[in-house]
């Protein structure tokens, strides 16, 4: 069979890693018809948005998509495009495993998370408000007088929206990953002695599903400042942990360092019978068009995708080939050597050939 998937290539080091993610994919022998979709900055010349309809059709269409990291320009006036992708197709759970790779430099070993974030709410909804606008004046008086609280006039506001069924949902989602994957624990993280109508409402509701699960998968909680520490000082007491939005985008940058860095974090984004991978980190501008970061993370994400798919054996072989050029250190990028200005580092590309040869 033959499989038809959107790769949105992405922009900087996008279609570099996106390209080498691609290849490996083809190598294993699945069969994939890639239909290519645009997004992102470069384009808006040509289509007047970052985020053509054509490519959420694309994507709504095949339902997998694969894809490279996305610019967000700061300060300018679009938002980002990888959010606009989640919210347009709800795609309301971010999975990211972060996992030991032997080989890897890295302070820790054994390190075995897997964080779930809620990828729709919080303060990454995206309502904002302005400093000195008008809505935002009237916002600022509407505040004091209904919440009885000050704020200072040259504010800027944020609306951080938690919902019950949100919450419900990817904490439901949590929970079936956990039993899918053979997981023991879920760890619910978040504020909720500070902000208790939304963080507070998040554990209220994951207490509620949790207990569907009783007896099959253990269930605690943690606040987030205390879980930062816990991960740092004792990460193997974690399996599954599951965050708000914006807790949950923080603490898997964490993760990925727990495991020697950005360059080797896969992740992928799913909603109802929608999926999109890619990898946590972003389309690091400086390193643009030069064939030179880490392919890793991205095919990674490809071997999440794999499994998504079914292709459990694919998508091992191409884990187990990633695991063993690693554990080589020989063809791998500048950042997996223990100097940053190490010359025996290869390329994106090469390392990409060398986990192809190793399949
Ligand atoms: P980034 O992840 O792009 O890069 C931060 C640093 O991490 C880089 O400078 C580099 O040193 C390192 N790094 C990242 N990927 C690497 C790789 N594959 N190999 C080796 N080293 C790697 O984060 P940033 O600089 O904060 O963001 C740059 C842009 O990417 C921003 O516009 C941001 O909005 C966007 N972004 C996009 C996504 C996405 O597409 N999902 C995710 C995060 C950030």
């Amino acid at each position: 069979m033959t499989y038809k998937i959107t790769l949105i290539p992405g922009d900087g080091i996008g279609p570099e890693v996106s390209g080498a993610a691609r290849r490996c994919v083809d190598a294993t022998g699945v069969k994939v018809d890639w239909e290519i979709a645009e997004a992102g900055a470069d384009i808006i010349p040509k289509y007047g948005t970052p985020l053509p309809d054509s490519t959420l059709a694309s994507i709504r269409k095949n339902k997998v998509a694969l894809k490279g990291p996305l610019t967000t320009p700061i300060g300018t006036g679009f938002r980002s495009v990888n959010v606009a992708i989640r919210k347009e197709l709800d795609l309301y759970a971010c999975l990211r495993p972060t996992k030991s790779y032997k080989g890897v430099r890295s302070k820790y070993e054994n390190i075995d998370l897997v964080v779930v974030r809620e990828n729709t709410e919080d303060l990454y909804a995206g309502i904002e408000f302005e400093i000195d606008k008008p809505e935002t004046k009237e916002l600022i008086a509407d505040i004091e007088r209904l919440g009885k609280k000050k704020i200072r006039p040259d504010s800027g506001i944020s609306i951080k929206p938690i919902s019950r069924t949100g919450s419900k949902r990817i904490v439901k989602f949590a929970f079936e990953y956990a039993i899918k994957h053979n997981r023991k624990k879920v760890t619910a993280v978040s504020k909720a002695n500070i902000m208790k109508f939304t963080d507070g409402l998040f554990f209220d509701a994951a207490r509620e599903v949790a207990q569907e699960y009783a007896g099959q998968i253990e269930y605690e909680e943690r606040l987030i400042d205390n879980m930062c520490m816990q991960l740092v000082q004792k990460p193997e007491l974690y399996d599954v942990i599951c965050l708000p939005n914006l807790y949950g985008d923080i603490l898997s940058d964490l993760c990925a360092g727990l495991i020697g860095g950005l360059g080797i974090a896969p992740g992928a984004n799913f909603g109802e019978g929608l999926a999109v991978f890619e990898a946590i980190h972003g389309s690091a501008p400086k390193y643009t068009g030069q064939n030179k970061v880490n392919p890793t993370a991205m095919i990674l994400s490809a071997v999440l995708m794999l499994d998504y798919l079914g292709e459990k054996d694919a998508a091992k072989k191409l884990e187990k080939a990633v695991a063993k050029v690693i554990a080589d250190g020989k063809f791998v990028t500048y950042d997996m050597k223990p100097s940053r200005d190490d010359p025996s580092a290869v390329s994106t590309s090469a390392m990409a050939d060398a986990i192809i040869a190793a399949l």
